[in-house]
C-alpha cells in the first residue's frame, strides 16, 4: 500500500504515517511553544493601486520558524492551530502586532489581517477586534479583514451577523481567494463586503492565448464595479499579468512583481525605496527579497 507525501514519491504506507505522526507531534510542541514565548513573526506584503503603481498597504502574513531556523509555510502550520484550538490566541496575537504596527505607518495605508472560520465560532472576535482598534489606536478604517468562501458555507448566519459588526467598528471585509472555491456569486451582494480578492491562479492563466480568462476577469471586475467592491488581483508575477490588470482597470494589485513579503524590520526601508523613486521603477526593477 503506497502514499503520496505529497512531494511527488509514493512511500510505504507504515513509514509516511509514522513519518507524519511524528511531524506531527513536532510541529504541535513547537506551535505551543512558539505560542508561550511570542515566537511567531508576521511578515508583510505591499499591495499597490494597479493604475499608478502607488503603495496602499500590507497585508499581514504569519510565519513560524522551526528549531533549524527554516520558515514553516503558512498552509502547513495552521490547519494544525486550527485543530489543535490555538488559532483563536494566535489569530488575537497576529490582530495586535500588525494594529499596532500599521497605526505608525503614514497617511491612509492600509494592514490586512487573515482570519480563520474558527474565530467566527468563539464568539469573541468582534470584541477582539474592537480591542485591537482601541489598543492601538488605528483609525478602523485602515483594517481589513480577509476571509475565505468557506466560512461563508458553514454558518452564514451567524458569519453574517459578524461580519455586520464587524463593519460597524469601521474595519473592511475582504473576500479573499476569489474564484477558487464553490463560489456562489450570491455572496458577493448578501454579504458586506468592501473587497474582493481575485486569487493567484487566474494570473497564471491572464497569458493564454484564447483569451477566455481575460474575459473572465474583464467580467469579475466589472461585478465588482455594480456592486461598489473594490478588486485586487492576488499573485502578480510578470509584467505581463500588470499590463493585463491595468488594461482591465483592476484597482489594486499584490505579488512578488511588485513586492515579497518581509519582515517589519524591512518596511521602513522598503518604503524609502519606493518613495524615493519614480512609481514606474516598482515595475521595471521588481523589489526582491
Ligand atoms: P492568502 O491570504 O491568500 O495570502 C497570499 C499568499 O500568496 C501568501 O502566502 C503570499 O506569500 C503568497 N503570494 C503573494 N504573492 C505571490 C506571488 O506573486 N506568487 C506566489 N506564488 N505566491 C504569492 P503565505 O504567506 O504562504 O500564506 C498562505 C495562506 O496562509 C494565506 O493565503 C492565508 O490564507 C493563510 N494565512 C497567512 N497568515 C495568516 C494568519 O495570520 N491567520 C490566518 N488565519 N491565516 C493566515
Ligand atoms: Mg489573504
Ligand atoms: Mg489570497
Ligand atoms: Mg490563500
Amino acid at each position: 500500500q503506497a502514499k503520496s507525501t505529497g512531494r511527488g514519491k509514493a512511500v510505504k504506507y507504515e513509514i509516511s504515517m509514522d513519518d507524519e505522526r511524528q511531524q506531527r507531534v513536532l510541529l504541535e510542541e513547537r506551535l505551543r511553544h512558539a505560542l508561550q514565548h511570542s515566537e511567531f513573526e508576521i511578515y508583510y506584503q505591499p499591495l499597490f493601486s494597479t493604475m499608478d503603481r502607488r503603495l496602499r498597504g500590507f497585508e499581514a502574513l504569519l510565519r513560524l520558524r522551526d528549531d533549524d531556523g527554516y520558515l514553516v509555510p503558512p498552509d502547513v502550520f495552521i490547519p494544525v492551530a486550527e485543530e489543535m484550538g490555538l488559532i483563536t490566541a494566535v489569530g488575537e496575537w497576529v490582530l495586535n502586532e500588525a494594529t499596532a504596527f500599521a497605526q505608525g505607518w503614514p497617511g491612509d495605508l492600509t494592514v490586512a489581517v487573515n482570519l480563520s472560520a474558527i474565530q467566527f465560532e468563539t464568539g469573541r472576535l468582534v470584541e477582539t477586534v474592537r480591542n485591537a482598534l482601541e489598543a492601538s489606536d488605528l483609525t478602523p478604517s485602515r483594517l481589513e479583514l480577509e476571509i475565505t468562501e468557506s466560512l461563508l458555507i458553514k454558518d452564514p448566519a451567524n458569519v453574517l451577523g459578524q461580519l455586520l459588526e464587524l463593519r460597524s467598528l469601521g474595519a473592511r471585509i475582504a473576500l479573499d481567494d476569489f474564484g477558487t472555491g464553490y463560489s456562489s456569486l450570491s455572496y458577493l451582494w448578501k454579504f458586506p463586503f468592501d473587497k474582493l480578492k481575485i486569487d493567484r491562479s487566474f494570473m497564471l492563466e491572464l497569458e493564454d492565448a484564447d483569451g477566455k480568462p481575460r474575459e473572465i476577469l474583464k467580467t469579475i471586475v466589472a461585478l465588482c464595479r455594480t456592486l461598489n467592491l473594490s478588486v485586487t488581483a492576488e499573485g502578480v508575477e510578470t509584467n505581463e499579468q500588470l499590463a493585463a490588470l491595468r488594461e482591465l482597470q483592476c484597482d489594486q494589485s499584490q505579488g512578488f512583481l511588485l513586492g515579497r513579503p518581509m519582515p517589519a524590520s524591512q518596511i521602513p526601508s522598503f518604503m524609502m525605496s519606493i518613495s524615493s523613486e519614480p512609481l514606474s521603477a516598482t515595475v521595471k526593477e521588481p523589489l526582491v527579497g
